[in-house]
């Protein structure tokens, strides 16, 4: 049932959610190997192509590639882990995930990354000590 490739994307996404940073050793939820492009778009199932995700944004993401910025209405296309930068389009505010940029910001709506449930697990993680899990330098 697990993608072919499922424990090297996981290895190389260090084990965490490659779009909400959740950890897999501090979420219960099962974690998927989700295809960025999807291949009702023609996405392929190479390597570059695939990304590490949590149940929950990969159930969000869906095959969506793009979506409407909350700030400006604009289409813009979602994040993709292979070749856009976390830092540069995300940032954590507590528990709360906020976009930095046209493509943070569509993201976070798109894969619906502060839903009640998850910012409740975030802040449970945050009064525990180990949460936001990753600073990337
Ligand atoms: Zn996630």
């Amino acid at each position: 049932m697990a993608h072919p490739r499922h424990e090297l994307v996981r290895a190389r996404a260090g084990s965490a959610c490659e779009y909400c940073r959740i950890p897999a050793a501090v979420y219960a939820g099962p974690f998927t190997t989700e295809h960025i492009i999807a291949r009702q778009h023609g996405g392929s199932d190479r390597d570059d192509n695939l990304a590490f995700s949590c149940a929950r944004c990969n159930l969000h993401k869906g095959p969506n590639i793009a979506g409407l910025d909350p700030d400006t209405g604009e289409l813009t296309r979602l994040f993709n882990p292979r070749s856009d930068r976390w830092d540069d389009h995300f940032v954590w505010s507590g528990h709360i995930l906020a976009g930095r940029s046209p493509i943070g910001r569509t993201s976070v709506r798109v894969l619906a990354m502060n839903e009640p449930t998850i910012r409740a697990v975030r802040a449970a993680l945050l009064l525990e000590g180990v949460f936001p899990p990753i600073t990337s330098g």
